[in-house]
Formats: structure tokens, sequence, C-alpha cells
């Protein structure tokens, strides 16, 4: 489905933000401009929620989550950024494998099941996208994908 990526995420953190019960700043760093892709909307939404819980689930008190998007070449690169816990730089490329958790004791405390980020590279890669984690200890945590730009249409600028 061809879609502006901008309105899409603008309308998820509205979202989050509208729902929210703990206290978190929710910052948005979006170009003014539509910027189209072929997504299946369903399953791109179900990966940006589940990067969204887990910021959440991770974030200090009156911490902020950012969400940057950017254009480069042909892709689009997304940025979601926390001030959270962070996850130790050995454990960075595990956190996509199925049902892997950094630390046994504090994920289950704190809920799930170790799938959603294996989901989440499963549907960013089928979209021809990739995706990988940023981290520092105590300081907090980024997931960046990227997509491809839907090539087909008149909204080159
Ligand atoms: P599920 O998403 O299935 O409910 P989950 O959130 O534990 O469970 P994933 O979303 O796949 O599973 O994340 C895997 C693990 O990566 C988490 O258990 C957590 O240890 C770590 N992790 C993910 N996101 C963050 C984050 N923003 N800050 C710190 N650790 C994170
Ligand atoms: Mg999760």
């Amino acid at each position: 489905q061809r879609t502006d990526f901008i309105a899409f995420c603008n309308h998820i953190v509205d979202r989050f933000e509208m729902s929210k019960r703990q206290n978190i700043h929710f910052v948005r760093k979006l170009p003014k401009k539509p910027i189209y892709v072929d997504i299946d909307r369903d399953k791109m939404t179900q990966v940006i929620d589940n990067i969204y819980s887990n910021a959440m689930k991770y974030s200090p008190e009156g911490g902020s989550i950012t969400l940057k998007v950017t254009k480069k070449g042909q892709y689009l690169k997304v940025c979601i950024s926390d001030e959270g816990v962070g996850i130790p730089k050995e454990n960075l490329s595990k956190v996509f494998i199925r049902f892997y958790r950094v630390d046994k004791a504090r994920s289950r405390k704190l809920g799930g099941t170790g799938l959603g980020l294996a989901i989440a590279k499963e549907m960013i890669e089928a979209q021809g996208g990739e995706i990988w984690a940023e981290s520092e200890w105590n300081k907090g945590t980024s997931i960046l994908f990227t997509l491809p730009l839907d090539k087909g249409g008149d909204h080159r600028d």
C-alpha cells in the first residue's frame, strides 16, 4: 500500500501520546513533506508499536522517546531512541533473535515473550529494508530501520 510515512508515523505516535500512563515525552523530528513508501500498513503498525512499547517499558520517569525520519538516497531511515537502561554492546544483535531477552529477571517482571523485535526484523526485511540497534548502557537505546522509497509515482522533489 502506497503510504505517506510521515502521516502514518504521526498517527501512531498520537495514539501512544494519548494512551500513555507514564510521564514520557514524545519527541518527533519529522520532515514537513510527505515521504512515500510501499508498505503493509498493518504489519508496519505492529513493528512500530513494538519498538515504542519496548522504549516505554525501559524508559525512566520523565524520559523522552524521539522519533526521527530522514531520507537517505533511495531509502527512508527511521530512528526511535529512548533514554532508558540501554542494551550492552555484546547483546545488541541478539535482541532480534526469537525469545532472546537481555536480562531474564528484569524482562520477566516487565512482561513479554521476546518475539517483538524478531517479528519486526522479519517484516522490515520482507519489505526490503534493514533493522539494527545502537545503544549505550545506562544512556539509552536506538532502534533504526530503513525502507525503500516508493519508486512509482510523481512524488519526486
Ligand atoms: P514482546 O515484544 O514479545 O512482548 P520483549 O519486549 O521482551 O517481548 P523484544 O521486543 O523482541 O521482546 O525485545 C527483546 C529484548 O530486547 C527485550 O526483552 C529487552 O531485553 C531488549 N530490549 C528491547 N528494546 C529495548 C529498549 N528500548 N531498551 C532496553 N532493552 C530493550
Ligand atoms: Mg517487545
